[in-house]
């Protein structure tokens, strides 16, 4: 099997700066519940639910996402349609808008946990018709 990886090139919205290095997401973040500020890398292949932190984040709690470059939040007014909790979002390199679940343990937190898999199929049909240089 070669199927090539679908890698996903994370922009900031604000500073437009790639979050993207290697096959990591990363991206600053503070644990409301322990008060904690520190880094979180989330997966940058497509479908691929794996996140890296040293926060120390219980399952559950919510986490304000900022870009470690221009410092921004990354938060959105938007509640998650599976738990609730505020969403995140950056920009995709190739057009279109990645948005993500700041709670951790929900199914929509990382990169690719969309809920919505019609939302999941325009993402990748994008992605797959958009030309790299
Ligand atoms: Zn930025
Ligand atoms: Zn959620």
């Amino acid at each position: 099997m070669n199927r090539p990886m679908l890698l996903l090139e994370a922009c900031c919205p604000n500073c437009g700066a790639l979050l993207t290095e290697g096959q990591r997401v990363h991206l600053d973040a503070y644990c409301r519940d322990t008060n904690q500020d520190g880094e979180v890398r989330l997966s940058a292949i497509f479908g691929d639910y794996a996140i890296e932190t040293d926060l120390k984040m219980p399952d559950g709690a919510v986490v304000d996402f900022r870009c470690p470059v221009c410092d921004q939040s990354l938060m959105l007014q938007m509640p998650c349609k599976l738990c609730g909790a505020p969403m995140a979002s950056v920009n995709l390199k190739g057009g279109g808008v990645l948005e993500f679940c700041s709670r951790a343990g929900c199914r929509g937190h990382a990169l690719g946990g969309f809920g919505d898999v019609d939302e999941m199929m325009s993402l990748l049909n994008t992605m797959l018709n958009t030309p790299h240089d």
